[in-house]
C-alpha cells in the first residue's frame, strides 16, 4: 500500500488501545519499511516475488521480538517490531491474490468490504496464493506517474505493476484490501493481547 495509507489503516486499527508517544512510534517503524532500504532485498516485508511463506514468518519473527523486548528493560523496540509486523500484514493484502480468491468464493453479488475475512486460513494455505513479481526496469517504470502507462503495456499478468491494489486507483477490490488490512492489524493486535500477561500487555500498550 502507499505509506500515507499504511499510516491512515494503523491509526484506524490501533489508535484507541497504545499512548499517543507509542502509537508514532509503531506508525514510524510501519512506515520505514517502504523506504528505499526496506525495498531492496527485503520481499518479505513486502510479500513481494512471492516470498509468502517468507513474509508469514517474518511476521512471527516480529511477534517474537515484541514478547522478547517486553521482558527486557525498556519498551521502543517492541514498538518498532510491532510497527514492522503490521506493515508486513497489511501489504499481504495489497499485493497478494487473497482478495481476488476470497471474492472468487461468492460469485454474483459479492459481499461488502467490511465483511471480508482476513484470516481465512484455507486461503492463506492455499496453492492458488500468489504475490506479484517485480520486474525491472519496467516495475519501477511503474512508479513513475509519467511513465505508468507505459509500463503496464509491457508488464506481465504476474508483474506487481498488474497484481497490486496499493492504492485507491487499482480499483474496487482495493476496499477489500484496505477493509483486510485494517481487520488483521486488530486481529495481531488482539492476538498479542491474549497471549502477554497484564502486566506486560500495559507495559506495551503504555496506557
Ligand atoms: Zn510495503
Amino acid at each position: 500500500m502507499l505509506i500515507p495509507i499504511h499510516e491512515e489503516m494503523t491509526r484506524k486499527a490501533l489508535g484507541s488501545y497504545f499512548s499517543p508517544r507509542a502509537l508514532e512510534i509503531i506508525i514510524a517503524a510501519n512506515r520505514k519499511q517502504d523506504a528505499l532500504s526496506g525495498q531492496l532485498g527485503h520481499d518479505e516485508f513486502h510479500f513481494d516475488n512471492n516470498a509468502i511463506e517468507k513474509g508469514l514468518r517474518y511476521i512471527n519473527e516480529q511477534r517474537g521480538f515484541v514478547l522478547a523486548s517486553l521482558l527486557s528493560p525498556g519498551v521502543l523496540s517492541a514498538w518498532i517490531a510491532f510497527g514492522r509486523l503490521t506493515h508486513t500484514a497489511q501489504d499481504f493484502y495489497s499485493h497478494t491474490n487473497y482478495i481476488s480468491l476470497w471474492l472468487d468464493q461468492h460469485p454474483g453479488t459479492p459481499p461488502t468490504p467490511p465483511e471480508v475475512d482476513p484470516v481465512q486460513k484455507s486461503l492463506i494455505q492455499s496453492p492458488s496464493l500468489r504475490s506479484g513479481k517485480i520486474y525491472f526496469p519496467m516495475d519501477v517504470l511503474y512508479f513513475i506517474p509519467f511513465t505508468r502507462s507505459i509500463a503496464l503495456k509491457f508488464l506481465p499478468a504476474d508483474s506487481h505493476g498488474k497484481m497490486n491494489l496499493d492504492s485507491p486507483k487499482q480499483g474496487p477490490r482495493f476496499e477489500y484490501a484496505r477493509a483486510a488490512a485494517v481487520k488483521r492489524t486488530q486481529y495481531e493486535f488482539d492476538l498479542l493481547k491474549k497471549i502477554l500477561p497484564a502486566e506486560l500487555f500495559a507495559k506495551f500498550t503504555d496506557m
